[in-house]
Order: structure tokens, then sequence, then C-alpha cells
């Protein structure tokens, strides 16, 4: 896995958290986001889904499904979790 470029993306809000959200970073691609892919909010590290018109969805019961077996998605939440933390607390660990 690698994280690729930042982009500017239109603002959407988490629809779990409500964070308006205009950025995103690239993983496993250079790309900006597209229908269907998807998102883990800086806030609240739920994963939700880029929709046509790149608006965040919640997930659909069968995508998060498959969201929880993706060890990609998983280890991008671990890092995403990871650095919430560290920017919450300014813990240093190594
Ligand atoms: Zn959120």
């Amino acid at each position: 896995m690698f994280f690729g470029k930042d982009f500017k993306v239109k603002e959407s809000s988490c629809p779990f958290c409500k964070k308006e959200l205009n950025g995103a970073m690239a993983m496993d691609c250079n790309h900006p986001p597209r229908s269907g892919d998807v998102s883990i909010c800086i806030r609240c590290c739920s994963v939700s889904v880029f929709d046509d018109n790149l608006d965040l969805r919640k997930p659909t019961h069968k995508e998060e499904m498959e969201f929880k077996n993706a060890p990609n998605i998983i280890k991008a939440q671990q890092a995403m979790l990871y650095a919430i933390l560290k920017k919450r607390n300014d813990i240093d660990i190594h």
C-alpha cells in the first residue's frame, strides 16, 4: 500500500460525523476519487463511499461487509486512526 497524491475534491460532509471534507489522499493509485471509491474520514475514521456526484454516502450493508474483509481498507483505517491520535495527543510512538 502506498499513499499517493493529495487531491482537492468537491466539498462534501462525512455521512457519519458531518465533518466538511474537501480533500482526499489517493491510496494505491494516483487519480482523483471516482464514483464508488472509498473515503476514510479524517475526523471519525469512518469508511464512506463517493457517489456518482462525488458526494459521500454511507456504505451499503453489503459494502460494509466487504470493507471489513479488505486488508488495504483496514490498514488505511489503522493508519488514519494513528494519525488522528498522534495529532490529538501529540504522542510519539516508534
Ligand atoms: Zn467523519
